[in-house]
């Protein structure tokens, strides 16, 4: 065969990699293959909200580990996400409302300087927007995917507005409802926790002391999250009945409420935002593999926000996915070759898998009601309270070191 097509299909598609949403984990993965030298596009069916300093905190933010900071520093974001709006937790506080048993987490006890950042997911979202451009990303919004079909050197994408579009690679970060995984015929496991996280921004009477707090209840966790404002966020994950009521309680109500339910450990809660509410359920993709493409963050799991590693897990994805496609240029391979693709998948599959489980237990252990498991549980804690060296395995790990 001779002629143009001959040769267009010699070149392969002008685009490396094609990522298909644009939160904070897309735009995290389109950002650094960008950066690492790929061709990249990006498709986000709603346009980001863009973020501005004088308004009200987000209320979705993330507890962000040392290995998502290092990452979105790599990728030269960092610094303004910082400077911008960032509470820094140097101590975590976990207790049990029903047998006392409480364990702490210091970072200068570890010889760190922090255990991590609260961060707002729609300013980390739009900083890595911006950056998008200048990296040389093709964006496309509004944009959605109406199907794809993995061909020999490329995956071709049918757009809905009657658009296409070519790439070696499809990468699917478009949350945990993700079409595309549909599309793709992967299956996920899990369940439903039946329970929803309210969330809201609240006032405290005594200051939060860059502490993140958490204290099991028998309905779920509730966790108070340092902001850098000098108020809270919390995350109180409850039955969806207890949810539904407490998310029609008037401020004042509310407040006491929660009050109560956080040991007034904090003193009373002088004030709150708005409340919101989302469903919380374990959801893994069987595998993060097909032709010519791979799941990444909530695409590819979604976990109780207990452990509040969700996004970290994602921004693991990124960073694994970026190196297997370098090594595999490097290497003069197709960065979509299924072997280069299962690197990819094996890695975070196992790695995601075995946090993913880790939290739901977590989540079982604290949903123990009966009197001697209590007890059990408390003995436990204790337990692992007195032992140093396993608390800073713990540490490192939810920093994401060695993972
Ligand atoms: C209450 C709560 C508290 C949490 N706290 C923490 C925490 O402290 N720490 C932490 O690490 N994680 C936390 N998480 C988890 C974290 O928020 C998620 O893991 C993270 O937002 C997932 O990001 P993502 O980019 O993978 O998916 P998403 O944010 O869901 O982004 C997916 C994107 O894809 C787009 N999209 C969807 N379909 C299409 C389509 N067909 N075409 C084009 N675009 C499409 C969507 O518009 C969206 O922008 C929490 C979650 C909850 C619910």
């Amino acid at each position: 065969m001779s002629g143009p097509r001959s040769e267009a299909r010699r070149r392969g598609p002008a685009l490396d990699v094609a990522v298909v949403g644009g939160g904070m984990v897309g735009a995290a993965a389109a950002l650094a293959l960008a950066r690492a030298g790929f061709a990249v596009a990006l498709l986000e069916a709603r346009e980001p909200a863009p973020w501005r300093a004088g308004e009200e905190v987000d209320l979705r933010v993330v507890g962000l580990a040392p290995s998502s900071v290092a990452l979105l520093d790599s990728l030269d974001v960092w610094t303004s996400i910082r400077q911008a709006r960032a509470g820094a937790y140097r101590h975590m506080h976990v207790w049990d409302a029903q047998n006392g048993a409480a364990i702490d987490f210091d970072a200068a006890a570890e010889g760190r300087d922090l255990l991590g950042y609260i961060v707002e997911n729609n300013l980390v979202q739009w900083t890595l927007w911006r950056a998008l451009e200048a990296a040389g990303v093709q964006r496309l919004c509004p944009a959605e995917v109406a199907g794809f079909a993995a061909r020999e050197d490329r995956i071709q994408l049918d757009l809905a507005d009657g658009g296409a579009l070519a790439a070696r690679l499809l990468v699917a970060a478009d949350g945990a409802g993700s079409p595309l995984r549909a599309m793709a015929g992967i299956a996920t496991r899990g369940r439903d926790y039946a329970q929803r996280a309210v969330v809201a921004h609240v006032a405290t009477e005594r200051p939060h002391g860059e502490t993140a707090w958490q204290r099991f209840l028998p309905g779920g966790p509730l966790a108070l999250l340092p902001l850098a404002d000098g108020r809270s966020s919390i995350v109180w994950s409850l039955p969806e009945a207890e949810a539904a009521r407490v998310l029609a309680l008037d401020d004042r109500a509310f407040r006491d409420e929660l009050g109560v339910a956080s040991d007034f450990r904090l003193g009373r809660i002088l004030g709150t935002t708005p409340r919101a509410a989302f469903p919380l359920r374990l959801q893994l993709a069987e595998r993060y593999q097909a032709e010519r493409l791979v799941l990444l963050g909530d695409a590819a799991h979604a976990v109780h926000p207990l452990a509040g590693q969700g996004v970290n897990l994602g921004l693991r994805d990124v960073a694994e996915l970026r190196d297997v496609l370098v090594e595999a240029r490097a290497a003069g391979r197709d960065i979509a070759a299924a072997h280069v693709l299962r690197r990819y998948a094996r890695r975070r599959h196992s790695a995601d898998t075995l946090d993913a489980r880790g939290f739901d237990l977590l989540a079982r252990v604290y949903a123990w009601q009966s009197p001697p498991l209590v007890a059990a549980r408390g003995l436990g804690v204790r337990l692992v309270d007195g032992l140093a060296p396993l608390k800073r395995r713990l540490i490192a790990h939810a920093a994401g070191e060695g993972s």
